[in-house]
């Protein structure tokens, strides 16, 4: 596939010829137009497709066609493309599987709903919840933190315990188990068919051994 000239966003005048029958990465600083880049070509792609088809058609299939804001390109030998979209993985320490996910969430409601509290009880990013010590981090300067003992709750939020595989489990026992055995919890912890459905393509991915607590800046191979 061939890219002439290509003018969108951070990316002026970018001729680049690409290989259609090899599995690519393309690499550069924070910035620099990477997505710019393959979302431009999957724009294209999509322009091609839906000049195939009936306007009526291509409207129901494709609602935001017309959002697309590149310029003076030619593609050349160009496959069909899908681009399939990105998020970004939060680096802050408050983010985790769970929170990022949604799971834990769904497992505060349920807990809060069993012991007739307010579901930010059992948020470790709430006043209500955390450790006062270490507001939830569960560290203090990179260690753990002495007072919570990197359990990021307050004593009075351990108390409230709920039976799972025969022990008791704090709200801090919940979030320390793995995906795949949350998984299996599920219909205890009433999770819901979404978000048993992220879990399990997390396991499918081979990472169900992660804990729900694992933050998600640390969840990358680099790290
Ligand atoms: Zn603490």
């Amino acid at each position: 596939m061939k890219i002439n000239r290509l003018i969108a966003n951070n990316i002026n005048h970018l001729d680049s010829s690409l290989p259609d029958d090899q599995s690519l990465g393309i690499a550069g600083l924070s910035g620099s137009g990477k997505t710019t880049f393959c979302q431009t070509i999957g724009e294209e792609s999509k322009k091609r497709l839906v000049s195939l088809l009936p306007k009526s058609e291509y409207q129901y299939l494709f609602p935001n066609i017309m959002e697309t804001n590149f310029s003076a390109i030619k593609m050349e030998e160009m496959p069909l493309v899908l681009f399939l979209g990105k998020s970004s993985i939060s680096a802050n320490p408050r983010s985790t599987i769970g929170t990022h996910t949604g799971v834990f969430k769904e497992i505060r409601v349920c807990l809060a709903e069993k012991f007739n509290l307010s579901p930010e009880v059992f948020s470790f990013n709430n006043a209500l919840g955390w450790c006062p010590a270490c507001k939830g981090r569960g560290t203090t300067k990179n260690v753990e933190c002495p007072k919570c003992e990197g359990k990021r709750y307050n004593p009075e939020v351990e108390q409230y315990t709920i039976e799972l595989l025969d022990r008791p489990h704090t709200i801090s026992d919940i979030n320390n188990l793995s995906i795949e055995t949350i998984l299996s919890l599920a219909e205890t912890l009433h999770i819901s068919e979404a978000k048993q459905h992220i879990l399990q393509n997390i396991i499918n991915m081979n990472i169900g051994y992660l804990g729900l607590n694992r933050i998600m800046g640390t969840v990358s191979g680099e790290n």
